[in-house]
């Protein structure tokens, strides 16, 4: 079964389809957000991709607009306060985890300095 994008659907068509494939979540409008828990990205409904069979019309699946990642909507959650707290600090965990690997640099490269 060979998966091609479904394009050029309206809006209206797309938000359809975004309420019937993903049961779990209900789509208000093409501009709400989700939390990819594959990705780690905010997706809009306007980002998602439609995919479809190439021997079938209908619309099979929606997926992630992030390349390579093949979350389902299962995996899509409401940004919430919570969701986003946790998002923000990945990011703080990841910027401190890089300021102490430029730290220990610097300080290996004094040491380096004193040494020599
Ligand atoms: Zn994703």
């Amino acid at each position: 079964m060979t998966l091609v994008p479904l394009v050029g659907l309206c809006d209206k068509e797309k938000l359809r389809i975004l309420k019937r494939l993903d049961q779990f979540r209900e789509w208000n409008s093409l501009d709400d957000r989700r939390y990819c828990l594959v990705c780690g990205e905010i997706i809009t409904g306007r980002e998602l991709r439609v995919i479809r069979d190439k021997a079938g019309k209908a619309p099979q699946r929606v997926a992630c607009p992030t390349d390579d990642c093949n979350a389902i909507p299962m995996e899509w959650v409401w940004p919430t306060d919570d969701v986003l707290i946790k998002i923000a600090m990945v990011e703080l965990e990841c910027c401190h985890l890089r300021l102490m690997t430029q730290a220990g640099r610097a300080l290996r490269l004094r040491k380096k300095d004193r040494t020599s």
